[in-house]
């Protein structure tokens, strides 16, 4: 049928390519693509030829109307290179074209490089802010970091390798030392999730640099020791002394 579909892709182990991301992709009228090179893999995988057009950050503005005037009569599928479309990648405003020209969306869900972190770090679930990747340079990084300090929520956020040291860092100085889990390289051969406080982990990973995809998962902050409730009838009590 003719609109957009947004079609998850795995993030490094193809098993996880869903059958009816593959479904999607084998029928779409056009595959609009991140890196035409990596989506070339996932079709060599799927054994067919994939009809790809490019959408990444560089040419979006232009293709976008294109695409979407397409969405009328053509079935168009959204892939990023890895995970979910949007997700730090580019996809919102496609969307959000497709529901304002009145084009069915339809979402494909699958693998996300932060919610399988959340799922591995041990760390509380209940509430959790996603936070991209930080600014590079320090200063920007630290306000964005002071940013988000109150917040009761895990925090979840993407990094590469050679800068991860300098963030975990950061997020202690900013943070204060909190339970933190660093997981590189989920669902590949060389996954692993190391847990620890911001600076045991800093400390760790200045020494080697780690390779591959990273994310980090911070647990929110300490609760604030909370009167109990003998505290409060105790204060009532005092009170009640001073009243005339
Ligand atoms: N849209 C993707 C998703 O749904 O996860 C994320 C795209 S973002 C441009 C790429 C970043 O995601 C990487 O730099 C890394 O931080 C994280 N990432 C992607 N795959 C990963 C993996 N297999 N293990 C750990 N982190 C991964």
């Amino acid at each position: 049928a003719p609109g957009l579909y947004i079609v998850a892709t795995p993030i490094g182990n193809l098993g996880d390519l869903s059958p009816r991301a593959s479904e999607i992709l084998l029928s779409a009228d056009i595959v609009a693509v991140e890196d035409s090179r990596v989506t070339a893999g996932l079709f060599r995988h799927l054994g067919a030829k994939g009809r790809m057009t490019p959408y990444h950050d560089h040419n979006a503005d232009a293709v976008r109307p294109g695409l979407v005037a397409r969405m009328a009569t053509e079935a168009v599928a959204l892939v990023s290179d890895a995970g979910t479309p949007l997700i730090s990648d580019p996809g919102f405003k496609l969307v959000r074209d497709a529901r304002a020209a009145g084009h069915a969306v339809t979402t494909i869900p699958g693998p996300c490089a932060a919610v399988a972190a959340l799922t591995l770090a041990g760390l509380p679930t209940d509430r959790f802010l996603f936070i991209g990747f930080l600014p590079p340079k320090m200063q920007a990084k630290a306000e964005a970091i002071a940013e988000v300090a109150t917040i009761r929520a895990t925090l979840i956020l993407y990094e590469s390798g050679p800068r991860l040291a300098a963030t975990l860092n950061a997020l202690a100085d900013g943070l204060g030392d909190r339970e933190a889990a660093v997981a590189r390289e989920i669902t590949k051969k060389f996954e692993e999730c190391v847990t620890g406080t911001l600076s045991q982990l800093a400390a760790r990973y200045a020494e080697a640099p780690p390779k591959g995809e990273i994310v980090v998962v911070v647990a929110p902050p300490g609760e604030a020791p909370r009167p109990s409730e003998d505290d409060a009838d105790a204060a009532l009590a005092e009170a009640l002394t001073r009243l005339p």
